[in-house]
């Protein structure tokens, strides 16, 4: 049988991978091969942090197929240029992969499914990430669901998806194994050492993520409903980079949760969040030009300003409002930020700073391990309330109270914004209230709060008007 080549993209991981075992079970040797080809991705081509994460799980991949006598060819894209030549070099006559649901990822592969099975080879794409993909869920009246609840239920009413598969005991090998490029040749980690931090924060790859959720399930599970929205404790499973590359699937999650006593398939609070993500990725594929533009047509008219040292102040957590300093300090720290706290700075910039969510999803998309393009663009919308099954627009977070409730005590403030360490836990969140001058080094707030809500809604009030007499 002539080799089987298994190109890796969002899945680095050698357990539950439909591609890989079916590439096995067509019997004849198998190549693992990934093609770096940030250009095929459009604007969205991974940002500085994801490409960090990328190459320590590359390396975490290269390591578990070593282990089952396999080798992953690393090459640089145009991936179908990459698939022609090893298909020459190694006589392979099948090329399988697992599906991704990025719209400029869907035309690439597309095409590239096109012109390999005119060359005379056989194709295959799998379901590697997601428990229901985005066209097998559809409403009564046959389209995409635009709200969470009733999408959700909907997926927990049929049938359950299946268990994961087992990872191989052993890869066929070729004669001879075609050439690969070293890894540290694609250049996806820094020039510059800033990702020290981040390094420190996380171990990648398929056997950190299967660890992460059984600490998850032995420490933080029982509390979960309780404590996810406190990010001053290790309240929720960080999993999301893990997931996004798919070093662990959403069904060894499930799995791994059953089989530490879990109720894995029960309507809890922890399996509606990753119902969040599936229902991302379903609103991606039906609404594709959504990471660009607002869902919902009427706010594509919404006028937002322009302000490059706002955004500045933003980006580097110096905005004079701790919670919101603490969260951008933390995502650019290591990578990662609480989703309470992901929500608060959100809706700062968009409702408080009055800059377009475009600009935040930006600054997100370059410094995020888990950047995701599909959770992403709901996240975003969802704050800015121009997209579907959003917070309405007139929910403007308020990033004192946020604080004073979500961080009591302080603790997610003192550990990211040290300038505030010994500063009383009264004032923490609105220093400026103190009869003490906040230390020096912390900024004033850059924006009044109350005039900033008072503006956004009234921006709001305006769009509507504007609206009805059109
Ligand atoms: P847990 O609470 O342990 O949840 C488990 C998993 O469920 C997560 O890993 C994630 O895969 C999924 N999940 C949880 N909440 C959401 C949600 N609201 N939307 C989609 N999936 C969810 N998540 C990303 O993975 N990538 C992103 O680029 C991203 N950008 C965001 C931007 C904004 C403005 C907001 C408000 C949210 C964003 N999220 C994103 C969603 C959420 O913040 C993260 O998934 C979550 O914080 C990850 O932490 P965790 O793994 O500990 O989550």
């Amino acid at each position: 049988m002539s080799p089987t080549l298994v190109w890796f993209r969002l899945d680095l991981r050698i357990a539950d991978h439909p591609a890989l075992q079916a590439a096995i079970a067509r019997g004849g040797p198998v190549i693992p091969v990934f093609i770096w080809s940030p250009g095929e991705e459009g604007s969205w081509a991974p940002g500085a942090a994801s490409r960090w994460w990328l190459h320590q799980s590359l390396r975490a991949l290269q390591e578990q197929l070593a282990k089952l006598g396999g080798t992953l060819v690393l090459r640089r894209g145009p991936a179908l240029e990459v698939l022609r030549k090893l298909r020459q070099e190694t006589g392979a006559e099948a090329v399988f992969w697992s599906r991704r649901h990025e719209p400029q990822i869907i035309a690439r592969d597309a095409s590239v499914k096109e012109a390999l099975r005119a060359d005379g080879c056989e194709v295959h794409s799998f379901n590697a990430s997601l428990l229901h993909e985005p066209w097998t869920i559809q409403n009564k009246s046959g389209k995409p669901f635009q709200v969470f609840t009733p999408f959700w239920k909907h997926c927990l009413a049929g049938t359950p998806p299946p268990a994961p598969l087992t990872a191989p005991s052993a890869l066929p090998a070729p004669k001879a194994w075609p050439e690969s490029i070293a890894l540290c040749s694609l250049e996806l980690e820094p020039r510059l050492d800033w990702a020290g931090q981040i390094a420190a924060t996380w171990n990648v790859g398929a056997k950190a993520s299967e660890q992460r959720i059984k600490e998850f399930a032995s420490h933080a599970w029982d509390h979960y409903s309780d404590e996810r929205n406190r990010p001053d404790h290790l309240g929720t499973s960080r999993i999301s980079p893990h997931l996004h590359f798919g070093e662990i699937s959403p069904r060894q999650v499930m799995a791994i949760l059953t089989a530490q006593g879990r109720p894995g398939w029960l309507a809890t609070q922890y399996v509606t969040e990753i119902g969040w993500r599936e229902f991302a990725h379903h609103l991606l594929y039906h609404f594709p030009h959504t990471p660009d533009t607002s869902l919902r047509p009427e706010w594509q008219h919404f006028q937002s300003s322009h302000d490059p040292s706002a955004l500045t102040a933003w980006c580097h957590g110096r905005t004079g409002y701790p919670i919101v300093d603490a969260g951008m300090r933390e995502l650019w720290s290591t990578g990662w930020m609480h989703n309470r706290v992901r929500m608060i700075v959100a809706s700062f910039l968009v409702k408080d700073l009055f800059l377009a969510w475009q600009e935040g999803a930006k600054w997100f998309w370059d410094t995020l391990v888990d950047a995701d393009l599909a959770a992403n663009t709901l996240g975003w919308q969802w704050t800015a309330g121009c997209g579907a099954d959003a917070a309405p627009y007139f929910r403007v977070f308020n990033p004192i109270t946020q604080g004073q409730k979500f961080d009591p005590d302080g603790a997610y403030v003192r550990r990211w914004v040290p300038e505030l360490k010994n500063f009383p836990l009264e004032y923490l969140h609105a220093p400026w209230t103190a009869p003490t001058r906040p230390p020096a080094g912390y900024p004033p707030p850059i924006v009044d709060h109350a005039m900033a809500r008072d503006r956004a809604l009234a921006a709001y009030a305006s769009l509507r008007e504007s609206l009805k007499q059109s």
